[in-house]
């Protein structure tokens, strides 16, 4: 180990635990003081190091993908178990699907959950740390309520029945790193993009805040000219001309060769992330004016018709982790006792050992991942599905009278490969967008107060963003602290390979991922950490306590773009073709809504469900 990476503190006993193959290779450092009988062998979400979708989660799927099951690996006369319907992901499509299931048929249907990882909610994933008496929580994935889509009625009507109340949710919202403290946003500008590293704090919108950052004469007058109010750069072209002219040009092409910005000034840019995490070199400049990003007020576009995304918004601190604990405490009562409200579900224990136990009608079964799916006979007259998985380094095959699938879409081929040709392809079509939420327990954090941050964007950065989560207080929850004692940090990586066509981009952003280990990830964390808030105080060595990184090669469901996709009937779209019944199985997830949120989760969840009850002769 080098003098470098020692003053990083990579040979500190962190709490870190790295699966290889399903092993544990290190365990919770000597540091750790854990109060609560619960550890991480009983309790998922307490495991750090690398999580989200860690290695022994994902190297049973790679295998499924490559054909390496195609043939059904387990004899008919093998099947050990037969339910009513088995689903496939326990995400929250998957756990929703099991709810409308139930509230349709009755509490005594036969269910089966299965999924690849230790723990349930699929992206929906809760961080806790133990530490010095006290519990931290984060969210590792799906952050909360909140989309760009108003909420169907059949998914308000879920929250609803789960106890949530989302028009409370300004009461849970901790306003003291900004009121208390006086902490603000800042941007880091890093050596590698713009000639120093600079922490600049200040709003992008007045022209002192780019009179404090490291650029050129030219990159600074364009950025001040851009975020300031703009003439009108398409002067001469009708409203209907520009928003088709801006519908195929990416924004960072308006930027350079439509508003004539500088070169210079683009790594500004670079961080920047419009929906469904597209960059400034793949967000159609259209979305971007729909985002209100810099360059368009002049423009005169009609952005009235817009949908307000803060019109319906719930934040756990474990983010929709609590979601799925409700959905589960309805599924399967003894795993998680009690009437579960959004009032009761942050501190609830999870008994995970109930949730897979023979006498209850709903099971969960986790570390199991499908890797075939095939009906008894031909699938339009056939009685049953069969269904294989992998458990412990053994296949096992049930029977399921139905079955959906709500794990993800390009997925599915490789499960049935009997599914006809010209739905696999419409499968294959979308390549998730690859993801990485990390959260680190620093044991203070007076630097950031000293600094006065309370989040960085970080432009030319391996983390475009961190920030000091206070946590939401529902359930009287409280992550927030003093300077002087622990937080947590939440840093976000959204990987990509500027230049190339956006699919291209997420395929790279996977793979990089995927080949990454826990320690390089690890050394980057410490790296950026001593960056930004070193010149606060902040020791990477001696300031972190536990560290759990989130990777989410396959995250976001891919959504459709003007610059990307082909514009075609919404009937003719990949996920519609793709998301038909066939047979006794229906499909279900957020990649079946071709949008990345957690309505259309449950949306999916629901259609899917509905599906089985119309081939029942049930509605
Ligand atoms: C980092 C991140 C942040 C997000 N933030 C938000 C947010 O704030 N708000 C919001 O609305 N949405 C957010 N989303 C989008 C999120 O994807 C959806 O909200 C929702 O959680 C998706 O649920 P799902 O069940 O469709 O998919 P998933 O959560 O992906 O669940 C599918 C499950 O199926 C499993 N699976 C796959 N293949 C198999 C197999 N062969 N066998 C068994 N299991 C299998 C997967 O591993 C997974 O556990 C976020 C996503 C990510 C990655």
């Amino acid at each position: 180990m080098s003098n470098v990476t020692r003053d990083l503190g990579m040979d500190r006993p962190i709490a870190r635990r790295d699966f290889l193959n399903g092993v544990a290779i290190g365990i919770a450092g000597a540091s750790l003081a854990f109060s609560q009988t619960t550890d991480s062998a009983n309790y998922p979400p307490l495991r750090t190091g690398l999580r989200g979708e860690y290695p022994a989660s994902v190297t049973e799927l790679d295998r499924i993908r490559q054909g390496a099951y195609s043939k059904f690996p387990v004899a008919a006369s093998d099947i050990h178990e037969e339910y009513d319907l088995v689903i496939v992901g326990g995400g929250i499509s998957g756990l929703s699907a099991a709810y409308f299931y139930r509230t349709a048929l009755g509490p005594n249907e036969k269910i089966l959950v299965l999924d690849n990882h230790d723990d349930f909610g699929g992206h929906a994933k809760r961080n806790e740390f133990h530490y010095q008496g006290r519990t931290y929580i984060g969210f590792g994935g799906t952050m909360g309520i909140e989309t760009p889509f108003p909420y169907s009625y059949a998914a308000k009507q879920l929250v609803k029945d789960l106890g949530v109340d989302v028009s409370r949710n300004a009461e849970f919202l901790n306003h003291d790193l900004e009121e208390k403290y006086d902490l603000r946003g800042a941007t880091f500008f890093d050596k590698e993009h713009f000639g120093e590293d600079r922490l600049v704090t200040g709003n992008p919108r007045r022209p002192e805040y780019f009179a404090k950052a490291p650029l050129s004469d030219a990159a600074r007058r364009d950025l001040i000219r851009l975020h300031g109010k703009n003439p009108d750069y398409m002067a001469g072209k009708s409203v209907e001309e520009k928003r088709a002219a801006l519908k195929t040009m990416s924004y960072q092409d308006y930027l350079v060769n439509v508003a004539k910005i500088s070169p210079q000034a683009l790594p500004f840019f670079l961080g920047e992330g419009g929906r469904n995490n597209k960059r400034v070199d793949t967000m159609p400049a259209l979305e971007a004016a729909e985002h209100g990003q810099a360059g368009f007020n002049g423009l005169g576009l009609n952005m009235q018709d817009q949908f307000n995304e803060g019109s319906y918004l719930f934040h756990f601190p474990d983010g929709n982790a609590s979601i799925a604990r409700l959905l589960v405490s309805r599924l399967i009562p003894g795993a998680i006792p009690g009437q579960q409200s959004m009032d009761t579900i942050v501190q609830a224990g999870v008994a995970y050992e109930k949730l897979d136990e023979p006498n209850s009608a709903t099971r969960i079964r986790l570390s199991s991942p499908v890797c075939c799916v095939q009906h008894d006979g031909d699938p339009d007259h056939s009685s049953g599905v069969r269904v294989a998985y992998l458990n412990g380094g053994k296949s096992y095959a049930i029977r399921a009278r139905h079955c959906i699938l709500a794990c993800w879409n390009a997925m599915i081929p490789s499960l049935m490969p009997e599914i006809p040709e010209r739905q696999k392809e419409a499968l294959a079509y979308p390549v998730k967008v690859p993801m990485m939420y990390t959260n680190v327990l620093v044991k203070r954090w007076t630097a950031a107060r000293k600094l006065g941050v309370s989040t960085v964007s970080a432009p030319g950065m391996y983390h475009s963003r961190l920030n000091l989560d206070p946590g939401t207080t529902p359930g009287g929850y409280r992550g927030m602290t003093t300077p002087e004692e622990p937080i947590l940090i939440h840093l976000v990586r959204n990987p990509n390979k500027p230049g190339l066509p956006r699919k291209e981009q997420n395929r790279i952003g996977q793979q990089e991922l995927l080949s990454m280990t826990f320690a390089d990830f690890e050394l980057k964390i410490r790296q950026q950490l001593g960056r930004v808030l070193g010149p606060g105080g902040f020791d990477p060595a001696e300031d972190i306590a536990a560290i759990t990184v989130n990777r989410w090669p396959h995250g976001y469901a891919y959504t459709y773009d003007t610059l990307a996709d082909p514009d075609v009937p919404p009937e003719q779209r990949p996920h519609v073709i793709g998301r038909q019944r066939f047979g006794r199985v229906t499909i279900a997830n957020a990649d079946a809504g071709a949008a990345a949120f957690t309505n259309q989760a449950m949306d999916e969840a629901n259609r899917a469900v509905q599906e089985l009850l119309v081939l029942q002769g049930l509605t």
